[in-house]
């Protein structure tokens, strides 16, 4: 039995790992792009030797010890932990949003007991309590009120998602967490770093296997009919794609990178500046040489690379980067996991499962399919 897995972003790359490590048979991953890793890809800047995150901030992190333990058979990670900040109406504040945010926007010393207060009050008099929210919007006021939702919510939003908050699923905006204490952690998990030397690295060696054969710049539509039928396919590109659209577009949001070196040690003095407000058209500014201060030298030399992103609409044929989990997409996609079940080709990854996953998600869900549905 061979096996042929389409595309080589985390999810791919685990499976390729376990088939050929644990039941020692043959795979083929197929790659359109010129780079394994899919959207976790970084590579060091020529000029500068700044490991750039090349489709946007990977910062690994997780709370699941089984991927944690399984990750770091292939890599060790640095140490770093993820914060962000944010501009606003010209000043910068902690996100996501903690103590720190709330006695800036409101110009106070609250304690912890008395923020929770003020978000209970300014929850109460934007959403009744007995209501159930029916879109990020009511979701996000229900829980922090208007003042600190229309600050670094409302317009962050409508710029990523290109769609007003009403229009959104409520579950986005449960990634972030809202904190009254002056944890100024991006993430809650305990386990979290860069790899130590880098994301290529992490996925030469997973895949360092003579078992595993890489065909880069391919396309599935190009290989397709060399493809023993006694095969297993295992496809993480878009589940529509697979089979033509049939049934209509699964909706997707795309982001637009624009780099730049500056001649400077530092831009901004920390990896993420979101910028939350609608006259700003980008939403985020990188700063990569931030993921590695281990670096000491190029850390402390005068050049820095950063990267301006800008959400776009996704169209055709473009780089798909979210799924727009909503009612309508999420039954059309139940469609097409219909028609990958009756075909035989498991689906996979973010973009196959049409799930909004971190890196760790993708991780945990490779290893559960490859127990459940490949290995048992
Ligand atoms: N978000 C926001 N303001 C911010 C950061 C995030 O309103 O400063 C909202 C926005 O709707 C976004 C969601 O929270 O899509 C999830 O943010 P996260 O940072 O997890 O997004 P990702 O890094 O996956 O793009």
């Amino acid at each position: 039995m061979t096996y042929f897995i389409i595309g080589s972003g985390i999810w791919g790359s685990v499976m390729a790992e376990r088939i050929a490590s644990v039941l020692r048979v043959p795979v083929v991953v197929v790659e359109r792009r010129n780079h394994v890793g899919g959207n976790c890809h970084a590579s060091r800047d020529a000029a500068t030797g700044i490991e750039c995150h090349r489709y946007g901030s990977h910062i690994f992190h997780t709370k699941i010890r089984e991927v944690w333990d399984y990750l770091t058979k292939f890599t060790r990670f640095n140490s770093y932990r993820h914060k962000v900040l944010i501009r606003h109406a010209g000043r910068t504040y902690v996100m996501p949003i903690n103590l720190a945010t709330i006695n800036a926007l409101y110009q106070k010393n609250f304690t912890p007991e008395e923020a929770q207060n003020l978000l209970q009050e300014e929850s109460n008099r934007a959403f009744p309590a007995e209501a159930r929210p029916q879109n990020l919007e009511e979701k996000a006021v229900s829980q922090i009120g208007r003042p600190l939702y229309e600050a670094f919510i409302r317009d962050y939003t409508a710029k990523q998602w290109g769609r007003a908050p009403v229009d959104l699923p409520a579950s986005i905006i449960n990634r972030l967490p809202i904190r009254t204490s002056y944890n100024f952690d991006y993430f809650d998990d305990p386990w979290q770093g860069i790899p130590w030397d880098g994301y290529a690295a992490l996925f030469a060696r997973l895949l360092d296997n003579t078992l595993i054969t890489v065909r880069l710049n391919t396309s599935y539509e190009a290989i397709k009919t060399e493809i023993p039928s006694d095969a297993t396919v295992i496809y993480t590109g878009q589940a529509d794609a697979l089979f033509d659209c049939v049934h209509g577009e699964l909706e997707w949001r795309s982001l637009r990178f624009e780099w730049e070196t500056v001649n400077q040690r530092d831009y901004q003095g920390t990896s993420v500046m979101n910028y939350a407000d609608a006259d700003v058209a980008y939403t985020r500014i990188h700063e990569f040489k931030h993921y590695h201060p281990e670096r000491t030298e190029i850390f402390e030399s005068g050049h820095t690379v950063i990267c301006r992103e800008y959400p776009s609409a996704w169209t055709s044929g473009g780089e798909a980067y979210y799924p727009l989990n909503d009612a309508r997409n999420t039954a059309l996609y139940e469609r097409y996991a219909a028609m990958a079940q009756e075909a035989g080709i498991i689906l996979g990854g973010r973009l196959g499962a049409y799930r909004y996953w971190d890196m760790d998600k993708a991780v945990a869900d490779a290893l559960r399919v490859f127990e459940t549905r490949i290995a048992g």
